[in-house]
């Protein structure tokens, strides 16, 4: 196999972590200031760019030394991205820890370089302490995400890295071994490709990860009510109208109920407006304990909401109601009364229209019989 050289190879991932460095910190600074972690990881490329440089402006001699402190530049850009990683999921960032191991292993490798000299027994303990910080990185995001594409990315990424480091400290005690960094050599070419890949890859994940947590809350504000964080009127309808072509796909029938709070408005005269904000957000706590996983719950507009149960029909959805209600009632200082309009699905002739139209008029009715009960249409 034929070697390519070792300072180019440096060089490249130089300019990858430039150019990396260069996304993350716009990112940082145009990003929504409540995702957290995003300093460490624009941070992250920056000491991988010292890392490159100092290698490579390192040479024989006094030189030589440079490349105790790109090494330490090295661990430090991965104890960064391990930080951003743990900050980016709201946890403790464990400084004080990783620091401890920083300076330990920045003591050894001086130790290693003036004391008793060893390019190997240097290179094999920076090798472990980056597979150790790749392995605490991988369990991280393995405890505490939800493993969607760029946390899988950057885990394949992590598990990759530490099988090639594997095989390069196998590598630096064989006999043939080369005892420099600059040497071309077919192992070293492999070790440092798979570092450029690795900057990257690494680099790109967060960028990936932080693009999908803005995503997410986007599409959250956009489908959630921000007082009680119910879904909004327009997502609510969606799972309704999905909820009805499956029903007339399959047959089966679902229920949906409309829920007025009674007297809301002498609530609000009597104790304010801020008051009548907490008992929105009190009912809608105390109905969706009522509510099963499958069963959808969304605010209509003021104080009216609407719930969708699936595969339910109304005598069944009954019960239901009742622990709503009966849970409004429980003795909390916030609790209100509510009046309640039950149907269900009567067949492929019945629209969603037609469903939410009885489910008014029987909220009505059920006003109109003195409020706090549930009427059937
Ligand atoms: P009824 O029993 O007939 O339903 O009487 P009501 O007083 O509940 O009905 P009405 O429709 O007259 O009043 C609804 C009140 O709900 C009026 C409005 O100010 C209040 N409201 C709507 N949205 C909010 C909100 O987000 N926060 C607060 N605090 N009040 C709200
Ligand atoms: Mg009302
Ligand atoms: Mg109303």
């Amino acid at each position: 196999m034929n070697s390519l050289d070792p300072r180019s190879l440096i060089a490249m991932a130089g300019f990858m972590a430039l150019v990396m460095a260069v996304v993350l910190g716009f990112m940082r600074r145009y990003y929504p200031p409540n995702i957290q972690g995003l300093g460490y990881w624009a941070w992250t490329p920056i000491t991988w760019l010292a890392t490159s440089g100092l290698f490579v402006l390192s040479g024989t001699g006094w030189l030589e030394q440079i490349r105790l402190v790109g090494n330490a530049f090295l661990i430090g850009g991965f104890a960064l991205f391990h930080i951003g990683c743990r900050r980016f999921f709201e946890e403790p960032s464990a400084w004080q820890r990783i620091l401890v191991c920083l300076v330990c292993t920045l003591l050894a490798l001086a130790w290693f370089s003036w004391i008793s000299p060893s390019y190997a027994i240097r290179s094999a303990l920076v090798t472990v302490v980056i597979i150790g910080l790749h392995a605490a990185t991988f369990w991280f995001l393995w405890r505490h995400s939800n493993r969607n594409f760029p946390v899988r990315m950057v885990q394949v990424t992590l598990l990759l890295h530490m099988v090639i480091l594997s095989v390069r400290l196998q590598a630096l005690f064989k006999a043939d071994a080369v005892d420099d960094l600059m040497v071309a050599s077919a192992v070293q070419t492999f070790y440092l490709g798979a570092y450029v890949v690795t900057v990257l890859l690494l680099s790109i994940g967060a960028v990936l990860m932080a693009t999908d947590r803005v995503r997410t809350e986007l599409e959250h504000m956009a489908t959630h009510d921000a007082l009680t964080g119910t879904l909004n009127r327009r997502a609510i309808l969606g799972f309704c109208a999905d909820e009805h072509e499956r029903s007339v796909r399959y047959g089966q029938a679902f229920s949906i109920m409309m829920i007025d709070l009674d007297h809301f408005k002498s609530v609000n005269d009597t104790h304010g407006h801020q008051h009548g904000d907490r008992v929105l957000v009190h009912f809608a706590e105390c109905t969706r304990a009522a509510l099963r996983r499958a069963d959808r719950f969304g605010r209509y507009g003021g104080e009216e909401f609407l719930v969708l149960l699936p595969n339910t029909t109304a005598d069944v959805a009954l019960p239901v109601t009742e622990r709503i209600r009966a849970a409004l009632s429980a003795g909390h200082a916030l609790d209100c009364q509510a009046s309640i309009g039950l149907t269900h699905w009567r067949g492929p002739e019945d629209t969603l229209d037609a469903m939410l139209g009885r489910a008014d008029a029987a909220l009505y009715q059920a006003k109109a019989q003195g409020r706090n009960k549930t009427c059937i249409a």
